[in-house]
């Protein structure tokens, strides 16, 4: 039987044009932005599935896609069993905890007992347990960082790029925790023939990578 790799883009966001990009400089064709959820590359046995970037560790973790692009953010926040198998170079941005502009900072043991507002509950824990400090997370799912002013929270814990979304929300980033760059993250056990595919994009990949460094 003709085997074909299933491979979960987000359906639009940071991560869609520059994925798309990287397809199309790999050679392979697909319908993108038309709306639709799937679709079939007219010329690689690939099949595109467009989803939320939360949902596309636990749809590769199951199987339902062989492979996926996600902030590596995304992809331990959600503690699913994938395997990471390229690190692509774009979407590069970090996880910071910010307070407000303000307030006095010595160090990270200022946010003992201290109520923190973020979208990465288990990279925050983690991060606070490793240093020894206990603290409040409040999970929200969006507008982290107008949690100060509302009174939600006396910190946030977000993603930061050029960090002029923290600065016009009155906030200073105090630590970064984590560092993040789109990746290619794949199912834990693929078939011998979508490996086979695999290995094939991964080959174009590079050749991409190398030409443009
Ligand atoms: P979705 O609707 O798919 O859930 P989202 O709003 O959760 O989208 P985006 O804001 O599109 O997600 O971000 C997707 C990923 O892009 C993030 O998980 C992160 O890895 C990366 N990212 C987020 N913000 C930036 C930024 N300012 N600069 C570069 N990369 C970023
Ligand atoms: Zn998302």
């Amino acid at each position: 039987m003709a085997s074909s790799i299933r491979i979960a883009l987000q359906k639009s966001g940071r991560l869609s044009e520059d994925s798309y990009q990287l397809f199309k400089a790999c050679g392979i064709r697909f319908d993108y932005g038309t709306g639709k959820l799937k679709s079939v590359s007219s010329n690689f046995p690939a099949e595109f599935l467009f989803l939320r970037d939360d949902d596309i560790p636990g749809y590769v973790e199951d199987g339902v896609a062989d492979l996926g692009i996600v902030g590596e953010n995304v992809a331990v926040e959600t503690g699913r069993q994938v395997t990471t198998v390229h690190k692509l170079g774009f979407s590069k941005c970090r996880l910071s905890i910010a307070i407000p502009r303000g307030d006095a900072y010595n160090g990270i043991g200022d946010l003992q007992g201290k109520n923190i507002a973020t979208s990465y509950p288990n990279l925050l824990g983690n991060y606070l347990a490793g240093e020894g400090v206990q603290a409040h997370i409040h999970e929200i799912s969006g507008s982290v960082e107008i949690a100060p002013s509302i009174g939600l929270a006396e910190a946030v814990c977000d993603i930061v790029s050029s960090g002029s979304t923290l600065m016009s929300n009155g906030l200073k980033e105090v630590e970064t925790i984590f560092r993040s760059e789109a990746v290619m993250i794949a199912h834990a056990s693929l078939s011998a023939e979508k490996q086979a595919l695999l290995d094939q994009l991964l080959f174009r990949i590079n050749a991409v990578q190398a030409a443009k460094n």
